[in-house]
């Protein structure tokens, strides 16, 4: 019976055993990894939403330009310098019709592309309050130039909020390096009920739970309001080619970390996948040769 004692416990060592080595080796192999996989561009969806519709265009510049148009004009340049990356199977989205019908119809044509990344095209305005009448043109119009700077938001309530986040900070980083300051002004208490929780101060993003297509997409998501259009000073240089390109850039690049680190990511979890059946493998292989065993090797 001592023995028979002494012959379970050796078998529990030897399932025991086969766990710890397969932790050891993960970590030996991230201290010495042969190439980390890079992104596969080819392969890689990014959606680019095109915020509002022709129909209810958003927003409206200080010179009477619809936001509409600044969204369409930026994604159409983030668009076309992602594909000229090698980004071949980017899509840009464009909605049309009713708001709240063309909010949730985005979302649907967002999930049915099973894209990577999801990143909605917005440009800014400010509460009714701040909006000062000026004429521009022989024409009244209303502006604010109380703010300045772009904005990002992610919303708590997507499935994917940890890569949404890693997004969001990968592009708010690659604005900065572009000397692109952020607007901080969505944490003062005078944006009543617009006031918003930095949840990235170092990358500027914000969080804002209940936005549709945040929070309905399947996909990590992401919104850029790429910048104040009632500001008069800012209105010019963000309707300019120049600065579009410059956005389109810190995207691409964005999108390229992203792309990597997330593909680094697939990576692992399939390796530990791997490491995890054949851990269950070498177990099961175990009780099979003991079960299987004429009789007790130690009692022999
Ligand atoms: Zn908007």
């Amino acid at each position: 019976m001592a023995c028979n004692h002494h012959y379970k416990e050796f078998l529990v060592a030897l399932i025991l055993l086969s766990l710890p080595q397969t932790a050891w080796a993960q970590t030996q192999g991230a201290a010495s990894p042969p190439a980390p996989p890079s992104c596969n561009r080819a392969a890689f969806r990014a959606v680019i939403d095109v915020g509002h519709t022709l129909e209810e265009p958003g927003a409206m510049s200080a010179r009477g330009i619809t936001e509409y148009q600044f969204n369409l004009a930026l994604a159409k340049a983030i668009e076309q310098k992602l594909m000229a990356a090698g980004f071949s199977r980017t899509m840009m989205l464009v909605t049309s019709g009713p708001a709240m019908k063309g909010l949730f119809s985005r979302v649907r044509n967002a999930n049915t592309t099973q894209a990577d990344v999801f990143l909605s095209i917005h440009h800014d305005s400010v509460p009714e309050q701040f909006l000062e009448n000026w004429d521009h043109d022989g024409k009244p119009n209303r502006f604010s130039n109380r703010f300045t700077g772009h904005s990002l938001f992610v919303s708590f309530d997507n499935p994917e909020l940890k890569a949404s986040l890693l997004f969001g900070k990968l592009l708010g980083n690659q604005l900065k390096a572009r000397d692109l300051q952020y607007t901080r002004h969505y944490t003062e208490a005078i944006m009543g009920s617009r006031r918003r929780e930095l949840v990235d101060p170092d990358a500027g993003v914000y969080r804002y739970d209940k936005l549709i297509v945040l929070r309905e997409t399947t996909m990590p998501a992401v919104l850029l309001e790429g910048g104040m259009i009632v500001n008069r000073n800012d209105e010019q240089t963000l309707a300019s080619p120049e600065r579009q390109a410059l956005v389109a850039a810190a995207v691409t690049d964005a999108v390229d970390k992203f792309c990597d680190q997330r593909t680094v990511e697939k990576a692992r979890l399939l390796a530990l996948a791997k490491r995890a059946k054949k851990a269950a493998k070498t177990v099961k292989d175990a009780l099979k040769r003991t079960f299987s065993w004429p009789s007790n090797p130690f009692t022999r």
